[in-house]
């Protein structure tokens, strides 16, 4: 080969190496998750919401799991069916004496035939968030963690990225009560599709820390497992799920507490005695379209990534999360 072409392709390599590792070095600074998905734009854990949040460059995509009635690890985020779907038209004699319908009194075949649609209340009929993807337009299904895992990897092979997936336990408690060990079955799954260890890039999650821990003892996976946390009173057990957690996933509320007099951001201790055990901090939900106190979203960005110095953030608008990260 010419010498200068060598140089020159030596040169090229360098400098992809270069950018490679910055990349890598800041991504690792703040990690950014889809919350079921680009669920600000398409209907919440649906496989297209899924691909919209992948060509945004998150770093992991999410997935809420619930089992169906045959042990298929369903992608949603209720135990119930009629806050997300049409099964009350379909199958209006499958409802409980609570009046509400349950993945798991469904088949994978069954749930296939429903229609997903945005959020809405089921009493009323209106959209959660009104200004999101139009109610009962367009045509959109449930599909299965295998499903929405080979959709990933395929997207990782055909892109040449390596996309996360970051899968949440539902209601293991009320799984065992109906029978259920979803953990395990989840766990299986997962290990088929190569993600064991912490290295596989993938983070599993779970709010009940008596599951996520017996995860980690008793059925002895290696992920890297992350605690969330939703009450005050498991802001003093953060040592107790540093055993077994490598990170917790709090409410943002938690964290930024409230305004001082001089207009100033409060914030908890959360971040720094999870920091302080090692533990790292991703935040839920960040949401364009719900600001609470904060006047725009990038103000919301900057207290929570910046000030508070969370390690990541659950979002529904991650192309907005992502841009303002490469931007800061
Ligand atoms: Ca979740």
């Amino acid at each position: 080969m010419d010498k200068f072409l060598v140089v020159i392709l030596t040169l090229t390599f360098m400098g992809c190496q270069t950018n490679e590792t910055k990349i890598v070095q800041s991504k690792a600074k703040k990690v950014v998750i889809a919350h079921r998905g680009a669920s600000g734009y398409l209907p919440e854990h649906t496989l297209p919401a899924k691909a919209m949040a992948y060509a945004m460059n998150v770093d992991f995509l999410e997935q809420d799991v619930v089992l169906s009635k045959d042990n298929v690890p369903i992608v949603i985020h209720d135990i119930h069916l009629e806050t997300v779907t049409d099964v009350a038209t379909q199958f209006p004699d499958r409802k409980r004496e609570d009046n509400r319908y349950y993945v798991i009194d469904f088949t994978f075949e069954e749930l296939k035939q429903l229609h997903v649609s945005e959020r809405f209340n089921p009493a009323t009929n209106e959209a959660i968030y009104p200004n999101r993807f139009p109610l009962g337009k367009s045509s959109f299904k449930l599909h299965s963690l295998q499903e929405e895992i080979e959709l990933i990897q395929g997207l990782n092979k055909s892109t040449g990225k390596n996309i996360g997936i970051y899968p949440e336990i539902k209601a293991p408690a009320f799984h065992l009560k109906e029978g259920k060990d979803i953990s395990k079955i989840v766990l299986k799954t997962l290990a088929n599709y190569g993600y064991k260890t912490k290295k596989d890039n993938c983070i599993l999650q779970c709010f009940d820390a008596k599951e996520l821990k017996r995860i980690r003892t008793e059925l002895a996976s290696e992920l890297f497992l992350v605690q969330l946390m939703e009450f005050k009173e498991e802001e003093d057990k953060l040592e107790e799920f540093s055993k077994y957690a490598d990170g917790i996933g709090p409410w943002v509320q938690q964290i930024i507490v409230g305004e001082n007099e001089d207009g100033t951001w409060k914030f908890s201790k959360l971040v720094s005695n999870a920091h302080q055990l090692n533990l790292k901090v991703h935040a839920y939900t960040f949401r364009a379209d719900q600001l609470g106190e904060f006047k725009t979203f990038e103000e919301l960005l900057t207290v929570a990534l910046y000030k508070a110095n969370v390690d990541g953030v659950f979002t529904d608008f991650p192309d907005k999360v992502v841009e303002f990260i490469n931007k800061n």
